[in-house]
């Protein structure tokens, strides 16, 4: 279905940093800081614009997967940055919603 998809169903290679039955976390391919990791619904969701209301719960534990993430990766106190690109101004290529963690380097914008 998508790069992301192949991921999830191991048709493709990563470094799975966390995995249970509604997400898969590894980290970003072209790292733009220190810590770049993806967090993804296994559901195949194009971007936050195909979001529904049941939706409400999984999106909810993919923030919380980031912030375990951050503090495994000794970022949760220096601080970070989750981003969710939808659409063509925001730069989203890969048109399977992911949750960016950013961090381990003051931002830029
Ligand atoms: P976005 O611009 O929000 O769609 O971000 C897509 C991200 O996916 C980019 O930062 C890419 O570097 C990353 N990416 C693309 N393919 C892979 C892959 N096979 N493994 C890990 N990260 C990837
Ligand atoms: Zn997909």
């Amino acid at each position: 279905m998508c790069i992301f998809c192949d991921i999830i169903n191991k048709k493709s290679p990563a470094k799975i940093l966390y995995e249970d039955d509604e997400m898969i976390a590894f980290p970003d391919i072209n790292p733009s800081a220190p810590v770049h990791i993806l967090i993804i619904p296994k559901k195949h969701i194009k971007s936050a614009n195909e979001l529904k209301a049941e939706d409400q719960a999984l999106l909810g534990k993919m923030v919380l997967t980031a912030k375990k993430l951050a503090k495994e990766n000794k970022i949760d106190q220096s601080g970070y940055r989750l981003v969710i690109n939808t659409g063509k101004d925001s730069g989203q290529i890969i048109e399977h919603l992911h949750l960016h963690l950013l961090g381990g380097k003051k931002l830029g914008f």
